[in-house]
């Protein structure tokens, strides 16, 4: 079925199916329901690029709130702390050099392939299940307003692309990646999903705003624009809040950034061509951190021209990047990975314009890439600050919320998390 096809199916409530994307009309209020008839769901809410400090420009009434009654903590990404690579993080427990997402854009040596983040082909994404996947198999609906990879048939395999079947899986209900899908509409769609019959009803959701990333990259960190998009996103989820009390339908929220921003400008350009012959390598990803291949032939020129120390940059051959990156093993990371000091941007060349704006992608433990994490709902602690965490720990804690076993073997810590749960609380998930 093709994408509009998927959209114009409309298929509230089917299995394996694409479902369309509601107006903007404002919930219907539910006939009264008894607090006990419906059981907790929980919702994962994604800010794309809500640095932590954000928190604190009084632009965020909804957040501040669910912050001061629930659980904080600054989350600190994996590396590299991009979209792709973190988001897949977050809901599948292993950092990317083994879930295999490792960047916004990926070559394959053995496949002659490359990723982008439109790419949908089971086979980049296979080397992990997501938190989804497990959850269907269980018997427990899923539903995804958007996440990167929901989109995806895991386990399935090129041929399955596009088309939902058995051989791969995505949540029961999911809607094709589109920026144009407004903030209420992506908030509606969770609240309709959330107002069907308990035997049709996700009992885990995705939620996903990608405005607050968009204003931080075109206008930077402490620009008016991205206070705004952090004020415009905080009113959505102030509606979710609502819709949710409106439909009587406890919800256990974990609201995470997939990282921060920095703050960048064409006067700290770091330009590759000045440093070795361009001829001699290939660019895969350029930005906070640069991905480079040197041509057949060419490695030990490339590296002695890369590898040298240099002003706001480190480069290092893949074997080397140092162990707290825990990055490097997988075939997918290029020979040389070359990494800017916050606020700096490795380019082929310098910029032909001046500019300023924001950028990540940067060493996951800088403080400008930390990211956002309140946990509230019924099994939280309330006023709670927990110490920094990595963003790997948050899987567990989706498995414990959503009723799943512990899973063996991956990278997040399953203790972590424990602080957030009220006295009982733990106990009490589903
Ligand atoms: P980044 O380049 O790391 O800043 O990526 C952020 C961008 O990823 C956002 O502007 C989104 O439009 C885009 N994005 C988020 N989710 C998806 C998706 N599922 N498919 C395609 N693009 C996406
Ligand atoms: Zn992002
Ligand atoms: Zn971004």
């Amino acid at each position: 079925m093709t994408l509009a096809g998927l959209l114009a199916a409309a298929v509230l409530g089917l299995a394996g199916c694409a479902t369309s994307v509601p107006g903007d009309a404002p919930p219907q209020p539910q006939v009264s329901r008894s607090a006990t008839g419906r059981s907790p769901v929980t919702i994962l809410v994604s800010i794309d690029g809500f640095r932590e400090d954000y928190l604190r420009r009084g632009a965020t009434p909804t957040l501040s709130r669910l912050a001061a009654g629930g659980v904080t903590a600054v989350m600190h990404p994996s590396f590299p702390s991009k979209t792709f690579p973190n988001h897949w993080t977050l809901v599948t427990g292993l950092r990317p050099d083994r879930h295999g997402i490792v960047g916004n854009r990926m070559e394959s040596p053995e496949r002659r392939a490359v990723f982008t983040m439109a790419t949908d082909d089971p086979w980049w994404w296979n080397a992990a299940r997501p938190v989804w996947v497990d959850a269907e198999k269980a018997g427990i609906r899923t539903a995804a307003m958007f996440w990167p990879g929901a989109n995806v048939a895991i386990s399935g395999t090129s041929a399955d692309t596009g088309r939902p079947g058995p051989a791969g899986m995505r949540p029961s209900d999911w809607v094709p990646y589109n920026k144009a899908v407004n903030d209420t509409q992506r908030v509606n769609m969770v609240l309709d999903w959330l107002r069907r019959p308990d035997e049709i009803r996700p009992h885990f959701v995705t939620l996903y705003f990608d405005k607050v990333d968009t204003a931080g990259h075109d206008h930077g960190p402490d620009s008016a624009q991205n206070l705004q998009a952090v004020a415009e996103v905080d009113a959505a989820i102030g509606a979710l809040v609502a819709g949710l009390k409106v439909l009587d339908q406890p919800a256990n929220l974990v609201i995470v950034a997939d990282h921060g921003m920095a703050a960048t400008s064409s006067n700290r350009v770091i330009a590759l061509d000045a440093l070795a012959d361009p001829e001699r390598y290939h660019l895969i990803e350029t930005g906070p951190f640069a991905s480079v291949a040197p041509q057949p032939g060419a490695a030990d020129e490339v590296e002695r021209a890369l590898l040298a120390p240099h002003e706001h940059m480190q480069c290092w051959r893949k074997a080397d990047i140092p162990a707290r990156f825990h990055y490097g093993s997988n075939p997918r990371v290029p020979p040389i990975l070359c990494l800017a000091q916050p606020g700096w941007l490795i380019q082929a060349s310098a910029p032909r314009q001046p500019f300023v704006g924001g950028n990540h992608g940067y060493d996951n433990m800088a403080p400008e890439m930390n990211a956002l994490f309140i946990a509230h709902g019924p099994v939280f602690a309330a006023g709670r600050v927990l110490p920094d965490f990595d963003n790997v720990d948050i899987y567990p804690l989706l498995r414990q919320l959503i009723g799943l076993p512990a899973a063996a073997g991956v990278d997040g810590n399953g203790a972590a998390l424990q602080g957030a749960f009220r006295r009982g609380g733990a106990s009490g998930v589903n």
